[in-house]
């Protein structure tokens, strides 16, 4: 094997032990045969769910997943009601396991949230969230999926 790619063959591990390398065109295409038209349309191509659609607004207690490759996003302990119709947390489960970037589209200036790994879109972060960080990450359901605890 040659190019570019053969230098990123040593895994990232976050701190909280997940392996974050990105994924491969590859593998991506390969994951995202499963999804719905819906969640390929949130996650692939940065579209936004009407609120209160979602399944994940009352639920058990868990960790949410990125709906495409699985990696913990947030925990049921750090999800709110934000009267949005969007589930809420104020915090990840792991910073690294996230992806911030300014987004200027729809002629408004917010911080979009992506995967770190596979780098769907999962939705926006907004300072207007509780304590303790103040934040409030106001996420897309169908990008998400509940592992509830067992
Ligand atoms: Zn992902």
């Amino acid at each position: 094997m040659t190019g570019p790619a053969k230098k990123f063959n040593i895994p990232l591990i976050s701190r909280s032990g997940q392996d974050i390398t990105p994924l491969s065109d590859e593998r991506l295409r390969e994951l995202a045969q499963k999804l719905t038209a819906e969640e390929r349309h949130v996650m692939l191509a940065q579209g936004t769910e009407p609120p209160n659609c979602g399944g994940v607004l009352h639920t058990g207690a868990g960790v949410y997943v990125c709906r495409l490759c699985g990696l913990p996003l947030f925990s049921s302990s750090a999800q709110f009601e934000s009267h949005t119709g969007w589930p809420s947390f104020y915090e990840t489960i792991d910073p690294e396991h996230v992806r911030l970037q300014l987004d200027k589209s729809h002629g408004m200036i917010r911080t979009e949230v992506r995967c770190r790994r596979c780098g769907s879109h999962l939705g926006h972060v907004f300072n207007d969230g509780p304590a303790p960080s103040g934040k409030r990450f106001c996420m897309n359901s169908v990008a998400l999926e509940l592992k509830e605890n067992s």
